[in-house]
């Protein structure tokens, strides 16, 4: 029971490395409010994590608006009475992955808007009652793509590696308060996100030859590494970037 008596909201939390992340924490012995825009996914969550023993709530969120955070916010310390742990893990990846020249702004913006400015959100809503409690831990998904390049789109680049800087300077700001803020950065992992780029000829088989351990990731391999940084075992890491990619970016 790692996260015993905590209370978490998972964004993104009922799909992939975020499903996974919200299985585990209620196993844990968390309460947890699964996040997201997917109701369907969302509402069965919910209802296996209660059937398995775990206590979850699913809530709509858009992590693009404000007012729903703080809607979000309000009803998780209403039903679980405080909030300990953000799990910013919504995202999308750039539609396409167009080269730069053929990047739309809309394009751009729908990128950012989730990735970026739903991190920012998600961080700024949780720092009050964070406080309250004398202090939490918000772990930000960000990917391998936030610290190398690659001919995927560079919004989705540019998006993660917000995410990565954006982490390490509210993890400097709010450190005297004992609210910690770390990155995630996956390698390539098999989820509902990454589906039909794996299913293109050639893309496994091609992600896999660069990977040294040899397979591509599964949910759980991120999610053990979200929970070490959400838990209290890791109560002296702040502002640090957890890569779990299979050795990829280590050559
Ligand atoms: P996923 O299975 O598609 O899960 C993402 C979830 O976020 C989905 O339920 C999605 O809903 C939801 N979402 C999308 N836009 C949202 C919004 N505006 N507000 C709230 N929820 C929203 O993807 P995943 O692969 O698990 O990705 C999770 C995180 O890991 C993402 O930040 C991703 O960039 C990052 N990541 C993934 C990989 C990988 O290889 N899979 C690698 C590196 C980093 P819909 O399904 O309805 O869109």
């Amino acid at each position: 029971m790692r996260l015993e008596g905590k209370v978490a909201i998972v964004s993104g939390g009922a799909s992939g490395i975020g499903e996974a992340t919200s299985r585990i924490f209620a196993a844990e012995g968390a309460r947890v409010v699964i996040a997201d825009v997917n109701d369907e996914l969302g509402s069965a969550l919910e209802s296996d994590i209660r059937n398995d023993g775990g206590e979850a709530a699913y809530l709509n969120l858009d992590v693009t608006d404000e007012d729903q955070w703080r809607a979000v916010v309000a009803e998780t310390v209403t039903r679980f009475g405080k909030l300990d742990i953000v799990v910013n893990g919504a995202g999308i990846s750039a539609p396409g992955r167009p080269p730069t020249e053929q990047q739309t702004v809309e394009g751009w913006d729908a990128v950012m808007d989730v990735n970026a400015k739903g991190v920012f959100l998600g961080t700024k809503h949780a720092i009050a009652e964070m406080r309250r409690v004398g202090g939490g831990s918000i772990v930000n998904i960000s990917s391998i793509y936030g610290n190398v390049g690659s001919k995927g789109g560079t919004a989705y680049h540019a998006s993660k590696g917000a995410c990565r800087a954006f982490s390490k300077a509210a993890a400097i700001q709010y450190a005297d308060e004992k609210i910690r803020v770390n990155s995630v950065h996956p390698g390539f992992v098999d989820t509902p996100m990454t589906e039909g780029l794996h299913g293109q000829p050639g893309v496994r088989e091609e992600r896999i030859g660069k990977t040294p351990l040899g397979r591509l990731g599964v949910p759980e391999d991120i999610a053990y590494g979200i929970l070490y940084l959400a838990s209290d075992e890791s109560r002296f890491v702040t502002g640090s970037e957890l890569v779990i990619d299979g050795g990829m970016t280590a050559q």
